[in-house]
C-alpha cells in the first residue's frame, strides 16, 4: 500500500462550526515538512522492529473529527455516546475467536499495547492468587520487571534455554521448592530478541506432575498473537491450551500507526475484580480511564478487510521473507538462525555504523531483524551489501 502524504490529506471537518480554526504558522509547518521527509527516509531502513508498515487507514480520516473515547467496559453502555464499543466488541471477538476462547465466557478490551495487556493479565493473576508468585523467564520483555513493581508481586525469573524457550527444567526445579505459594506463569509467545514460545501445555504438564492446582496462566503473545493461529503447527499459547489471559499488540503483526493492542481473559476471572462506577455509566473493568476510540476502529478496519484469509496470506509471505533472509545471512558466512516458523532472524552483530543505518536491535552480541509484512527481500539484499562492505560481523 502506497504511503501518503499527511500535508495533502483534507480533513473532513464535520464540525468545523465550532472548532477553533487551528493553523500553524509558516515555520512550524516547515518544521512538520522536514519531519515528513525524515519519517519517510527512515521508514525505508526499518526492518529491524517488531512493527508492520503496510497499512493504509487513510479511510478512517474522518473520524479524527471526534473526539471518542471508548472509556469503561466495551460491553456494557456507556453514557457519553462518542464511543467506538461496537467495533471494539468485534475487534475483540475476533482475537478471542483466533486464541480459541471457551464460547460466551471470555472477556477483553483494546489497550494501548501489550505492556498494559500484560500488566492486566498479571493484576488478574494476582487478585485471583494474591499469595501467588509470578515466573518469568530470562528472555521476558524489559516491561514484565516493572509490571511486577507496579503490582508489588513476589516473582521468580526463570533460566532461559539458548533459543530463548524457557527452560523447563529449571522451571519444574523452583515450583518444586516452592509449592505453598500458588504460581502466576507469564509465558512467552514469542520473545522480544529470538521470538521464542514458551510452551504452556508442557508448562501446565508440569503444574499436573506437581500436583499444584492453584495457578494462573498468562501469556504474553504481543509479538505473535497476531499470526499464531494461522502457524502450522500452531505453538501452545491460546484458552485450549490452558491460558487464562493473552496480551497481543495490535501496532506489531498487524500494524497500526497508534500503539495498541488486544487483552483477552477468561470472563469468570475478570468478573471477580470489576467494580461500577455511576459517573461514566459503566463497569471499570479496565486499567485506564479514558481509552481510545480511534484504535479499535483501526484493528477492525484490519481484521474486516484483510479477513482472516489476507492475515494468512501475511504470515505465509513474512515466513518466506525470513526463510530468504536466512539463507542470505549464511550465504556471506553469518552464523544467522531463527526458531521454528519465526520471522525474527537472529545474526551475529553488524559493525556499529550497519546497526546505526538499519536501526537494528542489539543485545549480547546478536541482533535481529523481523520479517514484518512491509519488509521487502530488496530491503535484505541491501542489509547484506552493507554488512560485507563493511567486512562482516562485530562492532
Ligand atoms: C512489544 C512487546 C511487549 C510490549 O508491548 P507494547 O505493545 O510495546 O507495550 C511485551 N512483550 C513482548 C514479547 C513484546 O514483543
Amino acid at each position: 500500500m502506497a504511503r501518503r502524504t499527511m500535508g495533502a490529506v483534507d480533513l473532513a471537518m464535520p464540525n468545523r462550526r465550532q472548532s477553533n480554526h487551528m493553523s500553524l504558522p509558516r515555520t512550524e509547518q516547515l518544521q512538520l515538512d522536514r519531519f515528513l521527509d525524515r519519517l519517510q527516509r527512515d521508514a525505508e531502513l526499518e526492518i529491524g522492529f517488531p512493527v508492520a508498515f503496510d497499512f493504509d487507514y487513510s479511510a478512517l480520516t474522518p473520524f479524527l473529527s471526534f473526539s471518542l473515547n471508548n472509556a469503561g467496559d466495551p460491553f456494557m453502555p456507556m453514557t457519553y455516546l462518542l464511543n467506538s464499543h461496537e467495533f471494539e466488541q468485534e475487534v475483540v471477538a475476533f482475537f478471542a475467536r483466533l486464541a480459541r476462547a471457551p464460547e460466551d465466557k471470555w472477556w477483553g478490551y483494546v489497550t494501548n499495547g501489550s505492556t498494559e495487556g500484560n500488566l492486566y493479565g498479571l493484576y488478574l493473576g494476582r487478585e485471583l492468587l494474591p499469595d501467588g508468585i509470578a515466573y518469568f523467564s530470562q528472555d521476558s520483555h524489559y516491561s514484565v520487571g516493572k509490571n511486577l513493581h507496579f503490582l508489588n508481586m513476589r516473582h521468580i525469573m526463570i533460566r532461559s534455554q539458548p533459543n530463548g524457550e524457557m527452560d523447563y527444567e529449571d522451571l519444574r526445579e523452583t515450583l518444586r521448592i516452592r509449592r505453598d505459594a500458588p504460581p502466576i506463569i507469564f509465558a512467552n509467545i514469542g520473545s522480544t530478541m529470538k521470538e521464542a514460545r514458551d510452551d504452556i501445555v508442557l508448562i501446565r504438564s508440569i503444574l499436573d506432575d506437581l500436583a499444584i492446582e492453584n495457578r494462573y496462566v498468562h501469556c504474553d503473545a504481543a509479538l505473535c498473537g497476531g499470526y499464531a493461529a494461522f502457524l502450522d503447527p500452531p505453538p501452545a499459547w491460546d484458552f485450549e491450551d490452558g491460558a487464562d489471559s493473552i496480551a497481543i499488540s495490535g501496532h506489531k503483526f498487524i500494524g497500526s500507526p497508534i500503539p495498541c493492542g488486544i487483552v483477552l481473559a477468561r470472563r469468570g476471572h475478570v468478573e471477580r475484580i470489576g467494580h461500577s462506577v455511576a459517573y461514566i455509566g459503566s463497569v471499570d473493568t479496565t486499567i485506564s480511564g479514558s481509552r481510545n476510540g480511534f484504535t479499535p476502529l483501526m484493528m477492525w478496519y484490519a481484521i474486516r478487510s484483510l479477513g482472516v484469509e489476507g492475515l494468512r496470506r501475511r504470515i505465509v509471505e513474512s515466513l518466506a521473507v525470513a526463510a530468504y533472509a536466512e539463507q542470505r545471512f549464511k550465504d556471506i558466512g553469518l552464523a544467522a538462525w531463527r526458531n521454528p516458523q519465526a520471522i525474527t532472524v537472529v545474526f551475529p552483530q553488524p559493525p556499529q555504523a550497519v546497526c546505526d543505518k538499519w536501526q537494528l536491535a542489539t543485545a549480547g552480541g546478536y541482533s535481529h531483524i523481523i520479517c514484518m509484512p512491509h519488509v521487502r527481500r530488496e530491503q535484505i539484499d541491501r542489509l547484506i551489501g552493507d554488512i560485507e562492505r563493511a567486512g562482516g560481523s562485530g562492532p
